[in-house]
C-alpha cells in the first residue's frame, strides 16, 4: 500500500493551514448535511463562515456519547446510506451507537492503521498475531487489514486456548504480538510455565490500555522483545489514533486524521501543554460519521515540545484515568452509567452495587456485588443463583466479557465498599 508519511513532519505554519482549511470543510459538510450539528450550531448562533481561525474551534458545540445514541440510527452520518459501504455497531445504553464508512473512509482507516504499524516496526517481512477479545472486534477488523496493508503475514484471533495460541506463536514463528498489556503479561507467564521460548517474537504491539514503566519493562526483559504502545477510540477512528515512536516518549496523534484538544472537563475551556484534562476530537478526514469536538472521556495531557524523531505532530502523554466513572477492562471500556442500566432491565431497578475488578495472573476478572434486600431476594438458594445468571448473561452479551454476580448483605457491602462504586483489588 502506498503510504505518504510526510505530513507527520510539516511545519506549524503548514499544520495550521492543513487544520484550517480541513475544519472549515468539515463544518460545512456537517451545517448542511446533518441536522444534529446545524441545530446544534444554530442554538450557539453559529454558521461555517464564523469559524475563521483555529482559536474559533472552542466555540463549537461538543459531541457526547449520549448524543451518539440519541441520534441512532441514521441522524449523524453526512453522506446518504447507499454511499455507506460498512457499518459497525456497539452497545449504548439508550440505544446502540452505530459507525458507518464510505469506501474512502475504510481505506483512510486502513492507511492510518498501516501507519502506526509501520511507526511501531512492522514490515512486510512479519508474522503479526492478533491476540485480543471478542469484545474488541473491531480493532481487530482494523489491525488486521492494516497489517495486511502493509503485506504482513497476519494471523487473527481464534476462540482458542492461550496454550493453542502459544503453539501456533511457535510453529508460525510470530514475530509480531498484537494484544492488550495485561494479556501480554499473561501470556508471559504462561510462557515461563509451558517452558516455551519465544525465539522468533521481537515485538509486541500493546493496545486498548496503558502500561507502566516497570511493568513494561519487566515484560520486556522476559520475552527479550521491544514493545510500543497504541492509543484509540472506538467511536471516533479506532486503533491508531495516537502511537509511540521510537523515542517511546508519549503518543503522537494522527493529526492529519483529526484535531486534537485537551479541555477542563467542568468548565470544557481548552487547556495548555501540560494540564491535564479530556481529550476531545474533531475528525478532519471522516466522510460518512465525522464528529465536532467529541469527548472523549480519556484524561491526559499535552507533552511540551517537538519529539526527537522529527514528527511534529501533537503528543499525549499516558492515559490517566477516565471521567463518568468509566473503567477499562482487558481494552474493553465499561461505564458504570451502563452496567447501571443493565441492571435496571435485569431487575427493574437499580440495586445498591459495588463492581470488584480483580487481578488474577494479570488478567482482570469482573466481580459485580449486589445487595440483597427486600426489593432483590429469592427465598432458595437456585433462586438466588438464577438471580445472578440474569445479569452475568446481560452482561457477557453486551461487553464479551465474563462477570461473576455475588449476591451479599447489604452491612457487606457497605462496609467493603466505603461509598465508592468501583474498587481494583
Ligand atoms: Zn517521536
Amino acid at each position: 500500500m502506498e503510504m505518504d508519511n510526510r505530513v507527520e513532519f510539516l511545519s506549524e505554519e503548514g499544520w495550521r493551514q492543513w487544520h484550517l482549511e480541513l475544519l472549515q470543510s468539515t463544518l460545512n459538510r456537517v451545517y448542511e448535511r446533518v441536522p444534529f450539528y446545524r441545530k446544534l450550531m444554530d442554538e450557539k448562533g453559529l454558521r461555517p463562515e464564523d469559524i475563521t481561525s483555529l482559536e474559533d474551534l472552542r466555540r463549537l458545540p461538543f459531541t457526547t456519547r449520549e448524543h451518539l445514541e440519541e441520534n441512532y440510527p441514521y441522524d449523524l452520518f453526512a453522506v446518504p446510506l447507499r454511499d455507506i459501504v460498512r457499518l459497525h455497531t456497539f452497545p449504548g445504553i439508550s440505544a446502540p451507537i452505530v459507525k458507518g464508512f464510505t469506501a474512502r473512509d475504510l481505506l483512510a482507516i486502513r492507511r492510518l492503521t498501516a501507519r502506526f504499524l509501520t511507526t511501531c516496526g512492522v514490515t512486510s517481512e512479519d508474522i503479526v498475531q492478533i491476540c485480543l477479545d471478542p469484545g474488541m472486534s473491531i480493532w481487530i477488523e482494523e489491525l488486521k487489514e492494516g497489517a495486511e496493508a502493509l503485506g504482513a503475514l497476519v494471523i487473527p484471533p481464534d476462540p482458542q486456548s492461550t496454550s493453542h495460541r502459544l503453539r501456533i506463536m511457535r510453529d508460525f514463528r510470530t514475530s509480531v504480538l498484537i494484544t492488550t498489556p495485561s494479556y501480554a503479561l499473561y501470556l508471559a507467564e504462561m510462557m515461563v510455565e509451558e517452558g516455551f521460548t519465544p525465539r522468533s517474537l521481537r515485538l509486541a504491539v500493546l493496545v486498548g490500555e496503558g502500561l507502566e514503566t516497570s511493568t513494561r519493562l519487566r515484560l520486556e526483559k522476559q520475552l527479550g522483545i521491544d514493545t510500543r504502545l497504541g492509543y484509540g477510540i472506538t467511536e471516533a477512528i479506532g486503533p491508531g489514533m495516537g502511537y509511540e515512536c521510537e523515542e517511546r516518549k508519549g503518543y503522537h496523534l494522527a493529526a492529519d486524521y483529526f484535531l486534537p484538544e485537551i479541555i477542563d472537563p467542568e468548565t470544557g475551556e481548552p487547556l495548555p501543554p501540560g494540564q491535564k484534562g479530556e481529550l476531545v476530537i474533531t475528525t478532519l478526514a471522516v466522510k460518512a460519521n465525522p464528529l465536532i469536538r467529541f469527548r472523549t472521556g480519556d484524561l491526559t495531557h499535552f507533552l511540551e515540545g517537538n519529539c526527537r524523531c522529527g514528527r511534529t505532530t501533537p503528543r499525549i502523554g499516558q492515559i490517566e484515568g477516565q471521567i463518568d466513572g468509566r473503567v477499562s477492562v482487558r481494552g474493553i471500556k465499561i461505564s458504570l452509567r451502563y452496567i447501571e442500566a443493565l441492571l435496571k432491565e435485569a431487575y427493574g431497578h437499580v440495586p445498591l452495587y459495588l463492581l470488584r475488578i480483580k487481578r488474577s495472573r494479570f488478567l482482570e476478572k469482573l466481580e459485580l456485588w449486589l445487595a440483597i434486600n427486600e426489593q432483590l431476594f429469592e427465598p432458595s438458594i437456585l433462586g438466588l443463583h438464577r438471580l445472578a445468571e440474569i445479569f452475568e448473561q446481560k452482561f457477557e452479551e453486551t461487553f464479551g466479557l465474563p462477570c461473576r454476580v455475588k449476591l451479599v448483605e447489604e452491612d457487606h457491602l457497605r462496609e467493603v465498599a466505603k461509598g465508592q462504586r468501583i474498587l481494583f483489588d
